[in-house]
């Protein structure tokens, strides 16, 4: 209750423009800003940078720019030739060659046809480059836009994307199937967006047990399986089917956000898992920034602690380290 409770008011603030303004100026000011707790900097160059460290621990990565809800086509053609440009930055830099995009960055709200095309330029640059891209999955209206979008370009042949499927919404056992048969590489995660008990497990214990069901499955019959989840019982549960079952640690990976339960990511790599870090970056960091703290509240006092740090040093400091 108090999980849904929690969301519904973090998803309200993330609209709140007097907010954003207040969280731009402070969140990425200096090193030890709020923000960069989770979001690895503004630009390229700290995202690479934050590849490096994370990789140099054992760890994969995908880079996700952030942006989202674009509302007119230059900002969703902008956003495309955003990920053109950090792609290949990506390949010179020597990152895992990995992307996570969301449709609504890249203009579905605009014009859904320009939207495929979008993801289309993306998709041959990653091609060439012998990129992986993710296609995230935003809140439920946009799910079954995001599994026809990704049904078309399967059958154009783009075998080199993979879609998100969220155990919250009640459709997702169903659309499971339907991906294991295409023979498509599914991130399973529990869901971040605020959703109506019409659609969605009111219950966090009913989100978790369709999780650990989807995991069972994607496991026994998945194409090579993201386990996306800081949920120690969830870990604990897809290492015990794949022992059971014989699934090699080459035929899945675990995947956790920048940032979160960094003494879970450093215990999985140690005991020989794979793991990969899902690592956000760029100026429209905000509403992203917002479904973290709506995941656990909790993250609001370490917001408020690194304010007050940050009012004794407000102006003193230079904008970056
Ligand atoms: C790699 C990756 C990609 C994702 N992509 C998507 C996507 O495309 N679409 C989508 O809807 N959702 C996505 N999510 C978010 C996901 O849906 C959940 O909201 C998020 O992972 C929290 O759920 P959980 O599985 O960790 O379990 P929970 O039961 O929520 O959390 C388990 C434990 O993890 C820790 N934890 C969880 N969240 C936080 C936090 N914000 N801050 C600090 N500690 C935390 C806490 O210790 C908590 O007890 C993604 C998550 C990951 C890891």
């Amino acid at each position: 209750m108090f999980d849904v409770v929690a969301r519904g008011f973090f998803h309200a603030l993330a609209h709140s423009r007097l907010l954003k303004k207040l969280a731009s100026r402070y969140g990425m000011a200096t090193p030890r800003s709020f923000a960069r707790r989770f979001i690895a900097g503004e630009d390229i160059d700290e995202a690479l940078a934050t590849c490096r460290a994370i990789q140099g621990q054992g760890m994969l990565v995908t880079l996700d720019h952030l942006g989202e809800r674009v509302t007119s086509l230059a900002e969703a053609d902008t956003a495309t030739r955003d990920y053109l440009q950090l792609m290949e930055r990506m390949a010179l830099a020597g990152a895992d060659r990995n992307v996570s995009i969301k449709l609504t960055h890249l203009g579905l709200d605009v014009d859904r046809g320009i939207s495929v095309d979008n993801v289309r330029r993306i998709l041959e640059a990653a091609k060439r480059l012998d990129f992986f891209v993710r296609i995230d999955m935003e809140n439920s209206p946009y799910v079954q836009p995001t599994l026809d979008l990704f049904d078309t370009i399967w059958q154009q042949e783009y075998r080199n994307a993979g879609v998100v499927l969220q155990s919250a919404l009640y459709r997702s056992e169903r659309d499971l199937e339907h991906v294991i048969v295409l023979g498509a590489r599914v991130r399973l995660v529990k869901g971040t967006y605020k959703e109506s008990r019409t659609v969605a497990y009111p219950k966090k214990a009913d989100v978790d047990r369709a999780y650990a069901r989807m995991l069972h499955r994607l496991l026994l019959e998945g194409n090579y399986p993201a386990i996306a989840t800081h949920d120690v019982e969830m870990i604990a549960e897809a290492k015990r089917v794949a022992a059971e079952h014989h699934v090699e640690r080459d035929r899945f990976e675990f995947q956790m956000l920048h940032g979160i339960r960094r003494d879970v990511q450093a215990s999985l790599v140690s005991d020989g898992y794979r793991l990969r870090i899902y690592v956000p970056y760029g100026r429209d960091w905000f509403p992203y920034f917002m479904r973290r703290l709506g995941e656990r509240p909790a993250n609001v006092i370490f917001v408020a602690r690194s304010l007050l740090a940050e009012r004794q040093f407000p102006l003193a400091r230079p904008a970056r380290g």
